[in-house]
């Protein structure tokens, strides 16, 4: 028994090819043999996006990512997973929209830091996730505290985000500039560092930093395996 898992992916499709392997490499993982992830990914064009972020459209972000969302559940995906953080911001209409089971990114990362001990945390992201309330809310609910870069370190760690990351591009000198900022969260108190952008965990990981590192795609990824592999009832 395997719940078909539906991705909304591309954004950046360089995170969702990330998505897809580690996916498939969990199911693998679990059940060995010839198994991989029974899952459905709806491509959304990045740029369509990106251009409604900059101009702050979410409600016209929001519709799309509703559409995207009930055609998977049209097309058999028994849970979705949205493929970024920055998007989460319109999580509320898109788990609205539909009757299957929405796997929330803050959720499942909030919950692996909290098994950890962990109440302070220091956030990379864009800078939409890292200033809007939406992000820091829901961690607040589930009792974790976040800390942010301060500028101009916030805008460098966005800028790597759209500049290349985003663009496949991985540059050394902003694995360097990643790494001064996390040193700089945790020496300000932060317990841990969640890699709160999708594509981050392809430039740095637990070897980059001084605390403990939450990769929000591998955490949601394993949060949707659970959910996938569940027997039926859990
Ligand atoms: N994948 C990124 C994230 O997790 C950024 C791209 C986007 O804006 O969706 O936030």
């Amino acid at each position: 028994m395997m719940r078909t898992i539906g991705l909304i992916g591309g954004m950046s499709w360089e995170s969702s090819a990330e998505y897809y392997r580690l996916l498939n490499e969990e199911v693998r993982r679990r059940r060995g043999g010839h198994h991989c992830a029974r899952s459905l990914m709806l491509t959304v064009d990045f740029a369509e996006v990106e251009a409604m972020q900059r101009a702050g459209d979410w409600a016209a972000a929001g519709r799309l990512l509703v559409r995207a969302a009930r055609t998977l559940q049209e097309g058999g995906a028994e849970l979705v997973l949205l493929c970024t953080n920055t998007m989460h911001r319109v999580a509320g209409e898109i788990e609205a929209a539909i009757e299957v089971p929405f796997v929330h990114i803050v959720d499942a990362t909030a919950e692996r830091i909290t098994a950890a001990g962990v109440t302070t945390a220091g956030l990379l992201g864009t800078r939409f996730t890292m200033e809007m309330e939406f992000y820091r809310d829901r961690m607040r609910g589930h009792g974790i505290e976040l800390l942010v870069p301060h500028e101009p370190d916030r805008t460098l760690v966005h800028d790597v985000i759209y500049r290349e990351l985003t663009r496949n591009r991985i540059e050394e000198s902003s694995r360097a500039a990643y790494r001064r900022v996390i040193a700089d969260l945790a020496a300000r108190g932060a317990r841990g560092v969640i890699l709160g952008c999708t594509e981050i965990t392809l430039l740095v990981g637990p070897e980059d930093s001084p605390v403990p590192v939450f990769d929000s795609t591998r955490i949601h990824v394993e949060r949707a395996v659970d959910l996938a592999l569940a027997s039926p009832g859990a």
